[in-house]
């Protein structure tokens, strides 16, 4: 009797057919990149998806993200949760497990023994987080980013690779762009194509995959290839000689500028107990219920989540927002 992988198994052979099926894979980002890597790796055979995203569905997700319905935008899920119930349908011997949150240091350490992880963030900062705790537990992941109708991919490999601080600081990406900048499908789906290409050669266990930066325009054909090997930094604070891996700093908010808000979302890794909130105990007005606390500094609102996390509305610039959470919400003693 053939078995369901039959077709896959003729093209990378049974042994690297079983490594992938005993593989655990993080997709991180459950979005248009992580629908169709979730899709793929699941029907290929993985043992287990780890699966993390802080959003819900939304209609305007539909055009482009490939698990999602109607139904699933109607009751407003979370994408990890419509993900899931949608690829058990697929197939029912997988393993998922749902985060709905923002990736963190603690997260990743927690998962460092998965095998892979694929990137499908919308913005470099936690591109960095998942790079540097790819370098530092030593995990191989694959970048992918795409914009208008341009799509980029690269497998990131540990252990002396170039990695994508490295190559940030040299190609200048689509992801440069929001996730409200437009996006056709079809430049998802390639990205996706050349990401789980590449996944499933290193799960299976290739060891001719190399770090090759692959870029295309879905719309009009061109193509660049770009090795990454010579952008290796001696003095890359991930991957060089004496690594710090900044973005695994305990105490090292995530601060980020939300698209076209005028808001920077600031996310310390860590809960914040309201009642010990500098800001409380100043000059300026508050007001707190169950949920939130929102504090009304120098023309800005704050509004602070039990979580931790920090909106910053009204506020100029990045840096800026940094220096009021640190002035206002950082914690009494
Ligand atoms: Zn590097």
């Amino acid at each position: 009797m053939m078995n369901r992988y039959n077709r896959q198994e003729q093209v990378l052979g049974s042994s690297a057919q079983k490594r992938i099926e005993e593989a655990a894979v993080l997709v991180a980002g459950a979005g248009a990149l992580g629908s169709a890597a979730a899709e793929t790796l699941v029907r290929a055979g993985i043992r287990k998806l780890i699966l993390i995203d802080r959003d819900h569905v939304e209609l305007s997700n539909l055009q482009r993200q490939q698990l999602y319905t109607e139904a699933d935008a109607e009751a407003a899920l979370p994408k990890v949760e419509a993900a899931a119930r949608r690829l058990y349908d697929i197939r029912s011997d997988v393993e998922i497990e749902t985060t709905v949150g923002e990736l963190t240091p603690s997260f990743l350490k927690e998962h460092r023994d998965i095998d892979l992880a694929v990137d499908a963030f919308d913005n470099r900062e936690a591109r960095r987080l998942l790079n540097d705790a790819a370098q530092k537990y030593g995990f191989p992941w694959v970048y992918g980013a795409v914009s208008g109708t341009i799509g980029m991919a690269a497998p990131i490999l540990a252990g002396g690779q170039p990695c994508y601080r490295c190559l940030e600081q040299a190609v200048p990406g689509p992801e440069e762009s929001c996730d409200t900048a437009g996006v056709v499908s079809p430049a998802v789906q390639w990205t996706s194509a050349i990401q789980t290409a590449a996944a499933l050669r290193i799960l299976g266990g290739s060891e001719d995959v190399t770090p090759v930066l692959q870029w295309m325009d879905v719309f009009t054909g061109r193509t660049k290839a770009m090795d990454l090997k010579r952008l290796a930094a001696e003095d890359c604070p991930a991957c060089g000689s004496r690594p710090d891996y900044p973005a695994l700093q305990e105490n090292m908010p995530s601060v980020r500028m939300l698209c076209g808000r005028r808001t920077v979302q600031i996310q310390p890794d860590r809960r914040i107990p309201f009642s010990r909130v500098k800001g409380k105990g100043m000059d300026i007005p508050w007001r707190e219920n169950e949920f939130v606390l929102q504090l009304y500094p120098e023309g800005c609102r704050m509004v602070v989540f039990r979580d931790g996390r920090v909106l910053v509305h009204e506020a100029p610039d990045e840096s800026e927002a940094l220096r009021l959470y640190e002035q206002y919400v950082g914690l009494m003693v």
